[in-house]
């Protein structure tokens, strides 16, 4: 179908009896995404939704067009969790949409709201197992991986679908929604008047939910008796935006807290009560740990074990999911409700008697911090040839000191591990990373995502191998002209580029890449402006002359290929065979 052939009849005041008689189930849909305010489609165009991106445009919504539809999903997760409504991914069926649910999956997980929106083949010939093109049962395929399914059959139904996908991925705890659309529904004609009254504007999507005034007691009854009381800060803190009710409970209680990865810049990392700098030590003294909007998974060692120490602990945990609660260890204090609404009414109980931390407590949180920033300002210093991962990112720090407004991206196996530790962050949800699932593959959706929805700058800092995933997109970049500069830590493999192959046969290592590529090169062809950067000098001027330019940038980073764990910190998940090991 064409352009020409779904375009509607324009309603003018000349011509009032030109109205419309009928509409379909493309306008449909564009014109229940419009009502409620999503104007951009992140995905990638064929059968049987080509025209409905296309349609998206001509309705004034953005389309952004990827290379490959989990870059795609990626940026709509990332959208969603930076705005607090549904990002939104468009695909073609089967293969299109299985790129898609990845994302999905890693937007579920990660408690990001997004809607995977697919084409589909017919439902009569996919039942029946017929041999349909690109034949695939996808909502039954994406169920599991998402926090909600739905599939429009009638278009006088797309309102209540997307009404429906909308609530589903923002109330409550957030998620990733599939809404299945088959190719014929998307042709199905209805009366225009008909239509426009089955269409739904959502009120109140998600609803602010106040915790039980027990539940806050019980809370701070727990802080009131500890001695040795901390503040745990998610990404479900940053995704909340209760930014100053956050910082209204860390500055008046006085409590040490320590950031999640993606809760950094909550309140600037150097900001006098931050522990990251003391992070073991505060996980492994601490009486009383306040969890607010972070899950004690395996990113916080499930809550027990070494990281935790013997000292024995109470959680507070504020969390808008009630069965989050106890997923782990026993939580003492659960405080359920939006993040907002619960720390204004802790905020609210910590009145001018209430204890303030002791000094010890506090002092020795510091003494700690300052023995590890001092140890780490001398690795940082040092200047290795060739440069190692703490030399380039110290470069990258000091650059980015300057411009605190700078969306960062991160991934990686030693670049995410020490980019994390090292470059500080000020403004909330101005990071985004590898997340729950520690993953790669992030990076290059995370960035156009971020740079569509904020408009300013971002720089993508990526392990070689974690850009391989989604480096087809810095031609996304450039089509777009995206203010997205990528640097490329180039050891040569994955996590560094020294193994060799133990039969000394023709094949390389399954860790090791070509050597000494040029991945400033790529985006040159693609019209965007490359560097090759080979010490922390050299990185610095890129990456300035980068941000400077607004353009679509990347930087070949040359670092020393026998730098670089397995794993990064991650050795211990590695199941360690002992004849490998000989
Ligand atoms: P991190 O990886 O940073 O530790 P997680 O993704 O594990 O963070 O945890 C985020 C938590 O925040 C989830 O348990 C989720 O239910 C919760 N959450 C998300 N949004 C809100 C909100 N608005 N109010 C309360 N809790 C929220």
């Amino acid at each position: 179908m064409s352009t020409a052939e779904i375009a509607r009849p324009e309603i003018t005041a000349d011509e009032p009896h030109h109205a419309p008689a009928t509409t379909d189930g493309f306008h449909l849909v564009i014109d229940a995404l419009k009502l409620n305010d999503i104007d951009t489609i992140f995905g990638l165009v064929g059968i049987p939704i080509t025209d409905l991106a296309r349609l998206a445009q001509a309705e004034g919504m953005r389309f952004i067009g990827f290379r490959h539809e989990q870059n795609a999903g990626n940026a709509a997760a990332i959208s969603g969790y930076m705005t607090k409504k549904p990002g939104i991914c468009l695909t073609v069926s089967a293969p299109g949409f299985l790129n898609g649910l990845t994302a999905l999956a890693n937007a579920t997980t990660n408690c990001f709201p997004m809607i995977l929106i697919s084409g589909s083949s017919e439902r009569e010939i996919v039942d029946l197992q017929q041999g349909d093109y690109e034949e695939m049962d996808q909502l039954n395929a994406a169920k599991p991986y998402a926090k909600a399914a739905y599939r429009v059959l009638h278009a006088e139904d797309i309102g209540v679908g997307i009404a429906r996908a909308i609530r589903a991925a923002v109330s409550g705890r957030p998620g990733g929604v599939y809404l299945d659309l088959p190719a014929k529904l998307l042709a199905q004609t209805i009366d225009a008047v008909k239509a426009q009254q089955s269409l739904i504007k959502v009120v109140d999507a998600a609803p602010s939910q106040l915790p039980s005034p027990d539940s806050v007691a019980r809370a701070l009854d727990v802080i009131r008796r500890a001695k040795r009381p901390l503040i745990l800060l998610g990404k479900g803190a940053a995704y909340a935006q209760a930014d100053a009710q956050i910082r209204a409970l860390v500055e008046k209680s006085g409590i040490p807290y320590l950031p999640m990865s993606m809760a950094k810049g909550l309140l600037p990392d150097t900001h006098a009560q931050c522990a990251s700098a003391a992070r073991s030590f505060v996980l492994q003294e601490a009486d009383c740990v306040v969890l607010i909007g972070a899950r004690l998974n395996w990113l916080l060692a499930h809550g027990k074990g070494k990281t935790w120490g013997t000292a024995p602990k109470q959680f507070v945990q504020i969390d808008i999911s009630p069965t989050e609660i106890d997923s782990n260890v026993a939580i003492a204090a659960p405080v359920i409700g939006d993040i907002g609404s619960c720390v204004s009414a802790l905020v609210a109980g910590i009145g001018a008697g209430f204890p303030k931390p002791s000094t010890e407590w506090t002092g020795a949180v510091d003494d700690r911090k300052n023995k590890n920033l001092e140890k780490m300002a001398a690795t940082l210093a040092k200047n290795p040839s060739p440069m190692g991962f703490h030399s380039a990112l110290r470069a990258i720090r000091d650059v980015l000191k300057t411009r605190p407004d700078i969306n960062v991206v991160n991934e990686g196996a030693n670049t995410l591990d020490y980019a994390r530790s090292i470059i500080d962050m000020a403004q909330p949800r101005k990071r985004f990373d590898s997340g729950t699932w520690g993953i790669m593959g992030i990076g290059m959706g995370f960035a156009i995502g971020a740079a569509v929805t904020s408009g300013t700058q971002v720089v993508a800092i990526e392990g070689d191998s974690a850009f391989g995933f989604s480096g087809m997109e810095i031609e996304t970049i450039c089509r777009y002209d995206l203010p997205v500069c990528t640097i490329v830590f180039n050891n040569n493999g994955v996590y560094r580029g020294t193994d060799v192959n133990p039969t000394g046969g023709k094949d390389v290592a399954p860790t090791v890449f070509v050597k000494n590529a040029r991945y400033d090169r790529m985006i040159e062809a693609f019209g965007g402006i490359g560097f090759h950067a080979t010490t922390p000098e050299e990185l610095t001027h890129a990456l300035e002359e980068a941000i400077r330019s607004g353009k679509p940038t990347l930087i070949n980073a040359v670092i020393d290929e026998a730098a670089g764990t397995e794993s990064g910190r991650l050795t211990n998940l590695n199941p360690q065979s002992a004849a490998m090991k000989k």
